[in-house]
């Protein structure tokens, strides 16, 4: 197996944020590494690696209890996932296998990335006799 190049920033920059000459994919996984009765539940590994170059990033990101992530290792018999989740680099190989195999799904059901904000409609200025009515402000319910 070809080893796993660790860049403790994004896989593809560098520390001031220079780009590495690679225009390989960058692909991204996230997993949930404590069982739902856990307090640590909501802090998920995420992962990003490139097939091309094999570099790989890796860091914690909260996902709220109620998303349900993709579980990539599903296909895999219980003593071969035990295996495997024991080492992010063997995760990695495995999650690197899918894409190899074609079997990575075309966009990762969740993506750890913010949504991207919502474009703004602009409304025509209004010109009434009557000014609107203030919309009444919601309060916190207590
Ligand atoms: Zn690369």
């Amino acid at each position: 197996m070809l080893g796993w190049k660790g860049t403790g920033y994004e896989v593809h920059r560098g520390p001031s944020g220079e780009m590495s000459s690679c225009d390989g994919r960058i692909y991204s996984y996230t997993y949930r590494r404590h069982p739902p009765g856990d307090s640590g539940y909501e802090r998920c590994i995420t992962m990003s690696w490139c097939t091309t170059c094999r570099e790989f990033s890796d860091g914690l990101v909260f996902i709220s209890r109620d998303r349900v992530l993709w579980d990539a290792l599903a296909g895999l018999p219980p003593y071969e996932r035990e295996d495997v989740e024991r080492s992010p680099r063997k995760i990695l190989d495995y999650l690197d296998g899918l894409v190899r195999r074609g079997l990575w799904p075309p966009e990762s059901p969740v993506s750890p990335a913010d949504p991207a904000p919502k474009a703004r409609r602009k409304r025509a200025p209004r010109h009434d006799a009557f000014p609107q009515r203030a919309q009444r402000k919601r309060r916190p319910r207590r």
